[in-house]
């Protein structure tokens, strides 16, 4: 299919809230979907909301079995989830760094509810329901952020934490 440019942070499109989607049997969102995943893949990524590529609809993508960007996460199963909604699960947060192709080049530590389930549809139109915690939590959350034109720096606390992939993991980009 094709690779799609990936708008950057400052790209008014990514402030604005995505619809729902409201058809799951058009070959226009078949097509949005395979996109997605070529534009992930060339980028490295290992998720993606239809807001980055100036879609404004509830698909993100996400899934790995390894990662370069975040060597030490754990697999997270291919995902795509359409219509999203997140409930935390209890009070405990936990803060892990995050990067996101719309922010090229830097990373920071983001606190995040540590356990969370979600619900939505995959493209068949099929129900998704999962309770998850460590990473899978973490990117599903960054995903569905973008859908409510959130991008992770605007949940940092910590600035301390904010920088430059290179300065601070020099090790990641050799
Ligand atoms: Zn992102």
């Amino acid at each position: 299919m094709t690779i799609r440019n990936i708008l950057r942070m400052g790209d008014p499109r990514l402030w604005q809230v995505a619809l729902p989607v409201a058809d799951f049997t058009t070959p226009a969102l078949a097509d949005l979907i395979a996109d997605m995943f070529d534009t992930m893949h060339a980028a490295g990524g290992v998720g993606l909301a239809a807001p980055q590529i100036g879609v404004g609809l509830q698909v993100v993508i996400f899934g790995f079995e390894s990662s370069e960007r975040y060597p030490d996460a754990e697999a997270v199963p291919q995902t795509v989830l359409i219509n999203p909604t997140i409930t935390p699960l209890g009070k405990a947060e936990a803060s892990d760094w995050e990067g996101c192709l719309s922010v090229p080049g830097l990373r920071g530590a983001v606190p995040r509810p540590a356990r969370v389930r979600y619900q939505g549809y995959d493209p068949a139109g099929q129900p998704i329901d999962r309770t998850v915690d460590g990473f899978h939590a973490r990117v599903v959350q960054h995903e569905c952020d973008h859908l409510i034109g959130r991008l992770y720096p605007s949940r940092i606390r910590d600035f301390t934490r904010f920088g430059y992939t290179d300065v601070l993991f020099p090790e990641l980009l050799k």
